[in-house]
């Protein structure tokens, strides 16, 4: 089976483990959490860096920390990842969710300011829904895919709405936006992830960046079980959410195999692009606009047919494929949350093809998938 995006464990990641246990710093105090902190800084041109134990945990402690509040809305795009919305409610706040661009598959600017124009008030400084009264407090765009958002127009747009920015980068990393690293560029706090299917993994977990050290202070002392002193003494109910040394271990490890990580997860790219860039049948995903992506996951979206005609047929073949992200409007947890006009996400979504884009595919690997699929898409059609 050709696999949709593993690990490539090429590097120091032995190594640095062993050297965890004959050091005996396994745990979440350790050389390696500091050294994973600072090599994600220079990076992502960051000035702070805080490594958690997940994505998920990154984004609910940045979210805390920009000042996200119980009953709060946070503005969210609705094709994602659930981290993004599990995060907000674990703030005890609310996703309010909008559609994705056609464009980049990422937050669509133009419906949220005209969203923000219509349905909100300002009282004083805080920012109102004007149906529910309920303080609109932050935004979290999503790197689609790892593709960057148009920067320029969300920092105007939340600086018009004093919206706080917390971007959500889980699989962002190594992107930029008009040459600048994601740490370099307009937002209160950028979270990524290194989750095993991510472009680099730590085995499991996350960080926050920000250029802003207040920020970057209550992130730590929030995930760090609001501890004061070195005693046992906490001055609030926080969180244990710290990243342990034998994660940040592997993780140094993979951040020094980054540049030849991003180099292939880009051949990845151009080779399906050009697989299927001639075939009526088939879209490529949206590039960043301005920016670089850094090509997390590859694949095509399906003109006239929906992804699941296909993976049964790909599967059987040796291909792994599966259904990817389901809006969050269509979620159980997220039925019934505060949702604008979707009819981008609605008509993607299952469209949308990821196609195996593993660093340790092969040549051979990438022209069988690439053959298969259109052998497969070709049957269907003359079926017709
Ligand atoms: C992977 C991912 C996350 C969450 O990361 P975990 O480390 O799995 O908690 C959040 N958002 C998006 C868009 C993701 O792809």
């Amino acid at each position: 089976m050709i696999p949709l995006a593993i690990p490539c464990i090429l590097g120091n990641e032995e190594k640095y483990l062993k050297e965890c246990i004959s050091t005996n710093y396994v745990s979440s105090v350790g050389p390696f959490v500091d050294r994973f902190e600072q090599m994600l800084c220079e990076n992502s041109n960051s000035k702070y860096a805080t490594a958690l134990s997940s994505g998920t945990a990154a984004l609910h402690m940045a979210l805390l920390a920009v000042g996200v509040q119980n009953n709060d809305l946070v503005i969210m795009p609705s094709y994602t990842f659930i981290a993004t919305a599990n995060a907000i409610s674990h703030c005890g706040a609310h996703p309010w969710i909008f559609d994705v661009s056609l464009e980049d598959w990422n937050l669509n600017l133009k419906q949220l300011e005209e969203v923000l124009e219509q349905k909100t008030y300002f009282d004083g400084s805080i920012l109102r829904h004007n149906k529910t009264h309920q303080r609109v407090s932050a935004v979290v765009p999503v790197f689609c895919m790892g593709a960057t958002h148009d920067y320029e127009s969300l920092a105007r747009i939340a600086s018009k709405y004093n919206l706080s920015v917390v971007v959500d980068a889980a699989a962002g990393i190594g992107a930029k936006y008009q040459g600048k690293e994601i740490g370099d560029l307009p937002a209160d706090a950028t979270i990524l992830s290194f989750n095993g299917n991510k472009t680099i993994t730590s085995g499991g977990g996350g960080a926050v960046l920000s250029n802003n050290e207040s920020v970057i202070k209550k992130v730590k002392h929030l995930s760090q079980t609001g501890r004061v002193g070195p005693n046992y003494e906490h001055d609030c109910v926080a969180y244990n959410y710290r990243m342990t040394n034998l994660q940040a271990a592997v993780g140094c490890a993979q951040l020094e195999q980054l540049d030849d990580i991003l180099k292939k997860k880009k051949e990845i790219s151009l080779f399906y692009s050009e697989a299927f860039s001639n075939n009526p049948s088939l879209e490529l995903f949206p590039q960043s606009q301005g920016g670089d992506s850094p090509n997390w996951l590859s694949g095509v979206l399906l003109k006239d047919l929906k992804v699941e005609q296909v993976t049964d047929r790909l599967q059987e073949l040796g291909i792994q494929s599966r259904l990817f992200w389901k809006p969050m409007h269509m979620q159980k947890p997220y039925k019934n949350s505060l949702c604008e006009n979707v009819e981008n996400a609605n008509s993607i979504w299952d469209r949308i093809l990821v196609l195996p884009s593993s660093v340790s595919i092969t040549q051979k690997e990438m022209q069988y998938v690439s053959d298969t699929l259109l052998n497969i898409i070709s049957g269907i059609k003359n079926e017709k």
